[in-house]
């Protein structure tokens, strides 16, 4: 059986090469040539773990190709994924431009019955919405099916994410067409949910504004902890044990980033605001990720004695380790923030790429963590790099101009750089050294 898998970003082309190893044949159509130029020579557009093996042993096979030839696409496929972007609109809204573009693409190509499966993360009711743009870029009525099929794969555990997902969640009006879908993923060994296209489109954002209020909730308690001179990692250590509870996304950092949680929860946010109902607990959620670099940064900043003419080193661009995605990243919130109290600001990363405007803002990316720190008078961890953990913080003591380590992430051994003579605040953890 074929598969088509439409938009080939972090979704899509993770999508297409599980469905490759899971024995389909598979098609990846993007409307950027250029990406698919590169994914057909063999190479990846973006940084993730375990894609580039399986990446050259199907292209090999021959059991995924890339094109861009739509309509060819869409007619020698039944099955098409939708897994295109859909950014947040100005008002927080998620824009469903490309999500139209493509049902358009569809309604006027498609010359037999097709099941349109919706990966993307939608607001509620999209699955209707994009029936009737189905529907109504047809020349003449021809059956077809809409599936909700939500993605919750994360960036840097994408591939292991989609081999042992959770569970998949198929919400469609055609219970056979959910079955079909459903039967896609049978040897995946994941529970199934079969449910309504408004339930499933609602699950994603519910799951995503869950996790980013356990987030926000460890982030705002830190706040307290710092005043109490109490570490907040143990609380959540202590926290977590309980089942109820669960020790995962309860970590207090300099907040979260990324493609996913700040656009879903202010597209959810957005849903809410159009139905005349408030999500208040969401909106805080929101409100102390927007505040949660500026707040650590004040503090940082006065146990240094202002940032103004001080030269600091970021550790780590993109938004999580394992990814290079700068997507609503905490660090350019922390480089935007150093550069406007003027301080000069080095960066390293192991694979993301320092934006154009920030380098033309005098913002300088080094390639070895040693040149990144050379001469600087604090390190900032923004996210937390296996290379920053097992850095050999003695070695790199000689390049500092002053041993200050303000850990975003709350991840570094605290103990350890203290012996070295290094000057450790994290986050909700450092009242009084
Ligand atoms: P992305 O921006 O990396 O990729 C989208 C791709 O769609 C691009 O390559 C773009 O060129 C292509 N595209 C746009 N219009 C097209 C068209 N008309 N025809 C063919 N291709 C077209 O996006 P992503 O991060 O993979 O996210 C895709 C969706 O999945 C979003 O709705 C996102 O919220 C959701 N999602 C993302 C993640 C994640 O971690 N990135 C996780 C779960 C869900």
């Amino acid at each position: 059986m074929s598969i088509l898998i439409i938009g080939t970003g972090y979704v899509g082309v993770t999508t297409a090469l599980v469905f490759a190893e899971l024995g389909f044949e598979v098609t990846g159509l993007d409307a950027d040539e250029r990406k698919v130029q590169t994914l057909s020579e063999g190479k990846l557009t973006f940084y993730e773990p375990g894609l580039q093996d399986l990446l050259d042993q199907h292209l090999a096979a021959g059991r995924i190709r890339f094109t861009s030839e739509a309509k060819q696409a869409i007619r020698q496929n039944t099955i098409l994924f939708l897994c295109v972007g859909t950014p947040s609109d100005e008002n927080g809204s998620a824009d469903l431009r490309y999500i139209r573009a493509v049902a358009e693409q569809i309604g006027q190509s498609m010359d037999d019955y097709k099941v349109i499966v919706i990966k993307s993360t939608v607001p509620i009711h999209t699955n209707e919405r994009l029936t009737a743009w189905i529907a109504e870029a047809q020349p003449h009525p021809i059956p077809f099916d809409v599936v909700s099929n939500p993605e919750f794969l994360r960036e840097g555990s994408a591939l292991q994410d989609a081999l042992h997902p959770d569970r998949i969640i198929i919400g469609s009006r055609n219970q056979a067409a959910g079955l079909h879908i459903q039967s896609l993923y049978e040897n995946l060994n994941a529970p199934c949910f079969l449910t309504t296209p408004t339930t499933a489109e609602m699950i994603k954002y519910a799951s995503n504004s869950f996790l980013a209020t356990k987030i926000s909730f460890a982030n705002e308690l830190a706040r307290l902890c710092e005043q109490l001179d109490i570490n907040v990692g143990d609380v959540s250590i202590g926290m977590g044990y309980d089942h109820r509870i669960g020790p995962h996304f309860l970590k207090a950092g300099i907040g979260y980033g990324g493609s996913c949680f700040p656009k879903d929860i202010k597209a959810l946010l957005h849903i809410a605001k159009e139905q005349h109902t408030r999500l208040s607990i969401l909106e805080q959620v929101h409100e102390v990720n927007e505040t949660q670099v500026e707040h650590f940064l004040q503090l940082w900043e006065r146990k240094i004695g202002g940032f103004a003419g001080k030269r600091i080193a970021i550790l780590g661009l993109s938004f999580k380790p394992n990814t290079d995605d700068l997507r609503e990243a905490p660090s350019l919130a922390v480089i935007r923030y150093l550069t406007s109290q003027r301080a000069q600001v080095r960066v390293h990363d192991p694979v993301a790429k320092l934006p154009a405007s920030l380098q033309s803002a005098g913002v300088r990316q080094l390639e070895h963590l040693e040149d990144a720190v050379a001469g600087c008078d604090a390190a900032i961890m923004c996210s937390e790099w296996d290379v920053y953990r097992n850095a050999d913080w003695e070695q790199l003591r000689d390049e500092f101009k002053q041993l200050n380590i303000f850990d975003g992430r709350n991840v570094l051994d605290r103990q350890r750089l203290t012996e070295l003579g290094y000057t450790y605040s994290g986050i909700g953890n450092a009242a009084r050294n």
